[in-house]
């Protein structure tokens, strides 16, 4: 028997899942060695053998000092003991100073000599939670120009619609549509278009440098410049600076220098006439229309 339990102890302890069994009272009754090295690789282990400490009450201490997964964890195997649930799974993040890392803890039921035990595994899932980050950032990001794209303005400026609209800061927008862009297309072939807009994409992020603000590609050869806590008059300045810097840009393909204007629509939230989310939009839009309608290469603000 005893044999038996040291070659069994052997197998888990070949195991990279950190696995540890507790009581119905959260008592631990048997931890790994990938369990072990953890702890003493982060330094949980307080001089305590694992086998003395309870780890219900290592979560509920967690808990107590703010740590919202411990008191998930706590609740969850609490649930797991008192067969209210038959298993538990709980997704959490466990970073160290240099690495960022995420578990995936499970905990199950198993009875043995009539008492009933929690067998807690925690698996390294940091390579999926890393994929799924990237492919998330990937979906809000334009393939062209390397901002933000539509969908990621569309609810970036939902959100600090309702933010602004709460403290009743100001927001204001300029969209920004490049001119003659389908002459620019004719004359100089396509892939000379994309360069342009790149290059103006790449000068974008200068002039949205606060937490709250976002540049965009709003679609085509328009973009959209989300600038909260912003008042019109300081709006209409940035917006007039941005279009002096693209009308000195330099793009310069095979030794000729190709000229890019922009025309701006500026608005601002709360003005006359912008109450609701979507009027923001629409004002811009019209300023953008009657810079195009009276000359273009210029900022109109609404
Ligand atoms: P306006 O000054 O009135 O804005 O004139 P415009 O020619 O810029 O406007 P119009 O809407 O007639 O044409 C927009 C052009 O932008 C046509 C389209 O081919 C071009 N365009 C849109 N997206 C892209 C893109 O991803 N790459 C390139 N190269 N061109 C694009
Ligand atoms: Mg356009
Ligand atoms: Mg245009």
């Amino acid at each position: 028997m005893v044999e038996s339990k040291e070659f069994l102890k052997s197998i888990l302890d070949t195991i990279s899942k950190h696995i540890v069994v507790i009581d119905e009272k959260g008592d631990i009754q048997f931890v790994n060695r990938s369990w072990q090295t953890f702890g003493d690789e982060n330094n949980c282990q307080c001089n305590t053998p694992w086998e003395d400490q309870n780890y219900l009450a290592i979560c509920k201490s967690a808990a107590q000092q703010g740590d919202e997964f411990g008191a998930q964890a706590l609740s969850g195997i609490s649930q797991v003991i008192n067969q209210q649930l038959t298993e538990y799974y709980l997704e959490y993040p466990c970073h160290s100073n240099t690495d960022k890392r995420w578990f995936l803890m499970r905990a199950v039921p198993f009875e043995h000599a009539s008492k009933r035990f929690i067998v807690i595994s925690h698996i390294n899932i940091t390579e999926r939670k890393i994929a799924e980050q990237q492919v998330r950032e990937l979906a809000r990001i334009d393939g062209l120009t390397q901002i933000a794209n539509r969908r990621h303005f569309d609810d970036f400026y939902e959100q600090e619609w309702s933010r602004c609209a709460r403290l009743k800061h100001p927001l204001s927008l300029a969209m920004i549509d490049l001119d003659n862009f389908k002459s620019l297309n004719d004359n100089f072939g396509h892939l000379v278009g994309d360069i342009c807009l790149k290059e103006v994409a790449k000068l974008l992020p200068d002039y949205t440098r606060r937490p709250g603000d976002l540049c965009a590609r709003y679609g085509g050869e328009e973009f959209a410049v989300l600038l909260p806590g912003t008042t019109l008059v300081q709006a209409k300045l940035i917006a007039e600076r941005l279009r002096k810097r693209i009308s000195h840009m330099a793009v310069e393909v095979d030794g000729q220098k190709i000229e890019v204007t922009a025309s701006l629509g500026v608005a601002c939230y709360p003005s006359p006439g912008v109450e609701a989310m979507s009027d923001l939009l629409k004002t811009a839009d019209k300023a953008l229309y009657e810079a195009k309608e009276t000359g273009r290469n210029k900022v109109v603000s609404a």
